[in-house]
C-alpha cells in the first residue's frame, strides 16, 4: 500500500499523511533516522512522549514488516485496531488467535502484505516462529516495555531474556528497545540483556508537565476520594488499591455513590477482567478500581486521573502508575492518600517476602525514597525527578506543594522527644504506643510496661497526637528511624539520630494540612482538559464527542482510536468547513478523513 516495491517513504510524509501530524516531537525524528538508516536504538522516553511512532514510522519507511514485541495480548488488539484505523496493515499473532486467523495472518506475512506485526515474547522465542521469520523481509524489531527484561524493574518477565537471540539470528535488521522506566540499573540491564551495546541511546526529560501531583494525609479516605472524584465528572481514571479485596469493596462502594466503577485484579475470572478492561478503554466516563495488575501497556490517551488509595512500593512504581494519566498531553491529576499505616504495611510485605536479604534491603531503600517524596515540603516534581537523576528548578506550579505551599516548623526539639521516647522504651514499640507515652495517655500497656513512671511520659503533651504521627513519618522519611517488622513494627533509631540528639543537626517538618472536607476541590481550579474552549466551542466539543461515541459503538472500537480528545478540541475551536481544512487539523490523516470526515464535518455544520 504505502510502499512502492523499492522506494522508501519519507518519515515526515508518513507522519503527515498517515497520522495527520505536522511535525515530530522532541527526539522522535532522531530515533527514526537512526532506525531507518539501519541502526539499533534504545529509547527511554516517559509515557505519552510518543514512543509508538518511533517504531511505527520506520517500519512504514523501511521495506518489509516491522515486528513489535509486546507483553500483553489484550493491548495488542487495541494497538492493531488503532493502526488499522489509520489505514496501516497491522496484525497480531498470539495465543488468543483462532486457527483460521492464525493461518490468514501467516499467509499475509509471507506475501508481504503486512506493515506491522505484534507478537508476544513467548511466541518470538519459539523455533517455529524463528523459522518463519527467516523467510520474511523484516523492517525492524521493536521490543516494547523493554524494562520487562530486567529483574530490577517490577515487571520482570523471564520470556524477555530469550530476545537476545534476535541479534544473532537477524544480523542486518535494526532492533529497538523502548521503555518509560528510567532508572540506571534497568537501563544497563536492557542494553546488556538485549545485546544492544552498539545501539544509540535516546533519552529525554522524564517530566510530565501536564500531570498535577497531589499527596494528602489519610483521614477519611473514602470521603477524600469522593471529593477528589468530584473534580472529574464525565471523565475516566484509575484508582489503585493494594489488595484484591479492597479493589472489590471500593468499586462496589463507588457505584453506591453514583460513580460508575468497575474492578480489575489478577484474581478475577479472565472473561470478567478482560470485559472490564475493555469497558475502560471504550467508555468515556468510567472509574477503574484496580491492583497494579492493571495498566502496563494501556495506551488509552485520555485517562484524566490516577488515584492511589495505598502507597506503592517505590518511586519507580508510583511514577509509572501515575504516568498512565494524561498521555494525550492534556491536564491530568495524580492523587494519593497515605498515612503511617501504609509505611507499616509496605514494610511488613517486604520483610515477610521470600526475597534474599540484599533484595529486601534494596526494597526498603526504595520505599524510603518514596516516603521522602510524600513528606517533602518542597516541589514534588523536583523531588521525583531528582530521584531519577534529573535536575528540575522546582516550583513547578503544578503540584500541591507549589499550588499551596506548606508551612514548615522547626521540629528539632520534637524530633528529640520523639526519638527519646523510642530509646527510653527500649526500641520495642510502634508509633501508637510511643504517642501514648509522649502525650501522657495512660493505657493498660503504658501501665504494664512501667512507662507512666518515665520522664518522657507526657513530655510531648503540648503537641497533638496527629502531629506526632506526622513527626514519626517524617523521621522515617528522613531515614533517622526505621520500622523493624521482625519486632512487630517497633520503631528503632538509625545512625543519623545521634547528630540530632547532640543538636548538631536541626530539622524542619512540614505542617500537615488539616483535611477540611471539601477544601481541595473548592479552592483548586478545576483541572479540565477542555477548559480553554469557549462555552460555544465546548458545546460543539460535546457534540463531536457524541458523534465519536456513536461511531465507536458501531465499530466496536475505543473512541480514541477514531480521534483523540486533542483532535476533537482542535476541531471544536477551528471548525473546519471542508475536507481540505479538516486535513490541517492535528490527528486527521488521509484514511481517517476518508472514513469519518463527512460525519464530523456534518456535526460542525449542524452546530452553525
Ligand atoms: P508512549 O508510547 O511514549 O507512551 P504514545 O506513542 O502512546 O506514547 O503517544 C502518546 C500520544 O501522543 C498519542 O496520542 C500519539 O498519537 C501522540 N503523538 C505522538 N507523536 C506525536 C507527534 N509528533 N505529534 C502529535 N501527536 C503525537
Ligand atoms: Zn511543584
Amino acid at each position: 500500500m504505502l510502499l512502492p516495491e523499492l522506494t522508501l517513504a519519507e518519515p515526515l510524509a508518513v507522519l503527515k499523511e498517515i497520522y495527520g501530524y505536522s511535525e515530530f516531537r522532541g527526539k522522535q525524528a532522531a530515533v527514526i533516522d537512526q532506525v531507518v538508516s539501519g541502526g539499533d536504538a534504545v529509547v527511554l522516553f516517559p509515557t505519552g512522549a510518543g514512543k509508538s511512532l518511533c517504531y511505527q514510522v520506520p517500519a512504514l519507511c523501511r521495506k518489509g514488516v516491522g515486528v513489535v514485541i509486546s507483553p500483553l495480548i489484550a493491548l495488542m488488539r487495541d494497538q492493531v485496531e488503532a493502526l488499522k484505523q489509520l489505514g496501516v496493515r497491522a496484525a497480531a499473532m498470539n495465543s488468543s488467535l483462532s486457527q483460521e486467523d492464525f493461518i490468514a495472518t501467516r499467509r499475509a506475512l509471507t506475501r508481504g502484505e503486512l506493515d506491522l506485526l505484534y507478537v508476544t515474547p513467548e511466541r518470538v522465542a519459539t523455533a517455529g516462529f524463528m523459522e518463519m521469520m527467516r523467510d520474511l523481509q523484516i523492517a525492524l524489531f521493536a521490543i516494547d516495555e523493554a524494562h520487562c527484561v530486567s529483574q530490577w524493574g517490577h515487571d520482570f518477565r523471564p520470556e524477555y531474556r530469550a530476545l537476545d537471540r534476535l541479534a544473532e539470528a537477524f544480523p542486518g535488521v535494526p532492533r529497538m528497545a523502548l521503555t518509560a522506566t528510567a532508572d540506571p540499573h534497568t537501563r544497563e540491564d536492557i542494553i546488556e540483556r538485549l545485546a544492544l551495546t552498539n545501539a544509540a541511546v535516546f533519552t529525554t526529560s522524564f517530566d510530565r508537565p501536564n500531570i498535577t501531583y497531589e499527596i494528602v494525609e489519610r483521614a477519611q479516605p473514602r470521603r477524600q476520594l469522593l471529593d477528589f472524584l468530584s473534580r472529574h465528572k464525565g471523565e475516566s481514571g484509575i484508582v489503585y488499591c493494594l489488595s484484591r479485596a479492597k479493589v472489590e469493596e471500593t468499586a462496589e462502594w463507588l457505584n453506591t455513590q453514583g460513580i460508575r466503577a468497575l474492578a480489575y485484579h489478577a484474581g478475577m475470572a479472565r472473561e470478567v477482567r478482560d470485559a472490564n478492561q475493555d469497558a475502560f478503554l471504550k467508555e468515556d466516563e468510567l472509574c477503574l478500581v484496580a491492583t497494579v495488575a492493571f495498566g502496563m501497556g494501556i495506551d488509552k490517551p485520555d485517562v484524566r486521573y490516577v488515584a492511589h488509595l495505598d502507597l506503592p512500593g517505590s518511586v519507580e512504581a508510583y511514577y509509572q502508575e501515575t504516568g498512565r494519566a494524561g498521555r494525550d498531553g492534556l491536564p491530568a491529576d495524580a492523587w494519593m492518600v497515605y498515612g503511617m499505616a501504609d509505611v507499616t504495611q509496605r514494610g511488613r510485605m517486604i520483610d515477610r517476602s521470600a526475597a534474599a536479604d540484599e533484595i529486601k534491603r534494596v526494597e526498603r531503600a526504595k520505599l524510603n525514597a518514596l516516603l521522602g517524596i510524600c513528606e517533602t515540603a518542597d516541589c514534588r516534581r523536583q523531588a521525583i525527578l531528582a530521584h531519577f537523576g534529573e535536575k528540575h528548578g522546582g516550583r513547578c506550579g503544578n503540584c500541591d506543594t507549589c499550588l499551596s505551599p506548606v508551612e514548615t516548623w522547626d521540629g528539632t526539639e520534637a524530633a528529640i522527644k520523639a526519638m527519646a521516647a523510642i530509646y527510653r522504651t527500649g526500641e520495642r514499640f510502634g508509633a501508637g504506643h510511643l504517642i501514648d507515652v509522649l502525650t501522657g495517655n495512660e493505657t493498660e500497656r503504658t501501665e504494664r510496661f512501667g512507662h507512666t513512671a518515665m520522664p518522657v511520659f507526657g513530655a510531648g503533651k503540648d503537641i497533638a497526637p496527629k502531629t506526632w504521627q506526622s513527626v514519626y513519618r517524617q523521621l522515617l522519611a528522613k531515614g533517622l528511624i526505621r520500622v523493624d517488622h521482625e519486632a512487630y513494627g517497633a520503631l528503632k533509631l538509625e545512625e543519623g539520630a545521634r547528630a540530632v540528639f547532640r543538636h548538631e543537626q536541626s530539622l524542619r517538618f512540614r505542617v500537615d494540612r488539616a483535611p477540611k472536607g471539601k477544601a481541595s476541590s473548592g479552592t483548586r481550579k478545576r483541572n479540565d482538559a477542555k477548559a480553554a474552549l469557549s462555552e460555544q466551542d465546548q458545546s460543539l466539543f460535546e457534540a463531536l464527542r457524541a458523534t465519536r461515541t456513536a461511531l465507536a459503538k458501531e465499530l466496536a472500537v475505543p473512541p480514541y482510536v477514531i480521534f483523540p480528545d486533542t483532535t476533537l478540541i482542535a476541531l471544536a475551536s477551528h471548525r473546519p468547513g471542508s475536507a481540505e481544512a479538516m486535513l490541517e487539523i492535528q490527528g486527521v490523516g488521509k484514511t481517517k478523513l476518508q472514513r469519518y470526515g463527512a460525519e464530523f464535518l456534518d456535526t460542525i455544520r449542524a452546530h452553525g
